[in-house]
């Protein structure tokens, strides 16, 4: 107990330090009991209570409300009336005037002081009450308040102390907030790796694994984590193959912004990963470097590519040759029945749509043989050439339906670009073709060449019938066509579009569209000046 001047400064002192002392634990629960304990034995008081805000600071809610000799912390409980209880007390109550005016205040007789209001906080009645506040970055997120059955029982004394208690007890509490979030975050983590099915490794720059997850260390042969932190990635590559190209490049000088993305086989687990690994390094420039790896399993993706191949593979070979005995049947029969006979009608109609299935099967093929032509086929061209050539084997089309077909090429200075000719030529003529069908006689269609930003530019423009926006996001799917009034009778199968993708993707470029019905349609595309 503090009773007088002369003892009061020592007593202080040992007060402080033991309350120091307990400060020290990250257990706010614990640390904040102890404290009240000590603190109504010190200053011989029989009722405390404690108003903490929650995380957005309105929400208030009694941590503890406290009789002496009382064993135990009283927790409310977080319910609704617990909840609406506090509210009232900070709103009408003396801690409304604390949380306000942020500082310590003393009542010494609530008789006589009107901040003071009977409220269900303390149920023996109070006529003395010592109220401070716990701050925090400049917000009061506590309320303290001690309360003793005789008037005029607190001094200032009493306040000046249990102002700094008060002061060292947010800290504390912030710091062990600090400390929980810190926690809650790295279990978060910890969580997130655990479940991460891609393989994740974190190399610093001596090619050591800083951080991996479940599925990383499963990789390198490790029942947990731990047996892989802190060793060279290189000591693994006898357990798995597929770590072999990932070391060589780990342990290779750190190169900033270079990425590297491939894929690697595992022959131990008989599986496919695609290998994407980038370098990290510590944003405040202190040094620390290294590399991320993630690796993704790909084996069922490989192995359902190598499906769709083979479908193909019989597609193309066990398909066509039925359907061209087909054929070759109707026309055999053709000679033997009376042309004009519903039969020769009938026989011609499964000859068309057999010779249709014949040429879908090519088509699907022919786009298959894009997405996969060697990219060591390419030759270095003159691309003013192409458009014009494209523009040449187009005109006669135009012609045809006295459409006004011109060009603007300004292409001069472009270095002869490293493309596959034929294909870049068929994606052109493909875009002119299709202006020129999508277009009434006498229609327009210009063609622009251009530069740009290292870019060349191809732009197909046309006055023709206009595509529906709803449309345009599907246009460059294979098969697809823009089915609308006019079209009926205008021949096609909906794949030139996404052939012309297919090309322009496999040559590091773009295609786009832009169209209004019944104004015109824009085509175009670009690719890189390498
Ligand atoms: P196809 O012309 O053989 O149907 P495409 O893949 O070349 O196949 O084109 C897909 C669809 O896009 C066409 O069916 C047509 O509806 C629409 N389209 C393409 N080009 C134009 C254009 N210039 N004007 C209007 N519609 C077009």
């Amino acid at each position: 107990m503090i009773q007088n001047m002369e003892t009061l400064e020592l007593q202080e002192l040992e007060l402080l330090t033991q309350i120091s002392g307990m400060l020290t634990s990250f257990d706010q629960n614990r640390v904040l009991k102890n404290v009240i304990d000590l603190v109504m034995r010190a200053f011989n008081v029989e009722q405390s209570s404690l108003l903490m805000s929650g995380d957005n600071g309105n929400r208030w809610r009694h941590f503890s409300l406290r009789q002496q000799f009382q064993t135990g912390l009283l927790r409310l409980p977080s319910t609704d009336e617990a909840y609406k209880a506090a509210q009232k007390i900070v709103n009408e109550g003396l801690a409304g005037w604390v949380i306000q005016n942020k500082q310590g205040v003393i009542i010494h007789n609530t008789a006589e002081d009107e901040r003071w209001v009977e409220l269900p906080d303390f149920p023996l009645g109070a006529a003395s009450v010592l109220s401070v506040p716990f701050l925090s970055d400049d917000t009061v997120i506590g309320v303290f308040t001690l309360e003793h059955p005789k008037p005029g029982h607190f001094t200032e004394q009493h306040l000046r102390l249990m102002t700094i208690i008060a002061n060292q007890v947010a800290v504390a509490m912030r710091n062990a907030q600090l400390f929980a979030r810190m926690q809650g975050q790295q279990k978060q983590l910890e969580a997130f790796l655990h479940a991460m099915p891609d393989v994740l490794l974190i190399i610093d720059d001596m090619g050591q694994v800083l951080l991996t997850n479940s599925a990383g260390a499963a990789l390198m042969g490790e029942q947990n984590r731990e047996g892989v932190i802190g060793r060279p990635l290189r000591a693994f590559t006898h357990i798995d193959t597929a770590l072999v190209m990932i070391v060589e490049i780990v342990d290779s000088p750190l190169q900033s912004g270079q990425n590297w993305s491939f894929e690697v086989r595992s022959e131990q687990r008989k599986r496919d990963y695609l290998a994407s690994i980038s370098v990290w390094e510590h944003q405040s420039g202190t040094g620390n470097a290294g590399y991320v790896v993630v690796m993704r399993d790909i084996t069922q993706n490989r192995d359902l590519n190598r499906f769709k191949d083979e479908m193909l593979q019989m597609a193309s070979h066990d398909l066509r040759s039925p359907l061209a005995l087909i054929v070759g049947y109707c026309s055999l029969m053709q000679l033997d029945v009376d042309p004009d006979s519903k039969v020769a009608e009938y026989l011609g109609i499964v000859q068309q749509q057999t010779e249709r299935m014949t040429g879908l099967l090519d088509d699907l093929l022919r786009v298959e043989k894009i997405r996969n032509s060697p990219t060591e086929l390419y030759e270095r061209v003159v691309f003013r050439d192409i458009v014009n050539t494209a523009l040449n084997n187009m005109r006669p089309a135009a012609d045809n339906k006295s459409q006004r077909l011109r060009a603007e090429i300004k292409v001069d200075g472009v270095p002869p670009l490293l493309i596959n000719a034929s294909l870049i030529r068929e994606s052109m003529e493909n875009l002119l073709s299709n202006a020129v069908k999508y277009t009434k006689d006498s229609g327009n269609i210009t063609v622009k060449a251009y530069t740009e930003n290292n870019r060349v530019n191809f732009v197909v423009e046309d006055s023709g019938i206009g595509i529906p926006a709803d449309m345009l996001p599907r246009l460059f799917n294979t098969f697809f066509r823009a089915r609308q009034a006019g079209t009926e009778d205008i021949e096609g199968r909906g794949l030139g579009l996404s052939l012309v993708k297919t090309i322009i993707e496999r040559h590091e470029g773009e295609v786009w569209v832009e169209s209004t019905v019944g104004v015109g349609s824009r085509f175009g595309f670009w690719l890189p000046i390498t």
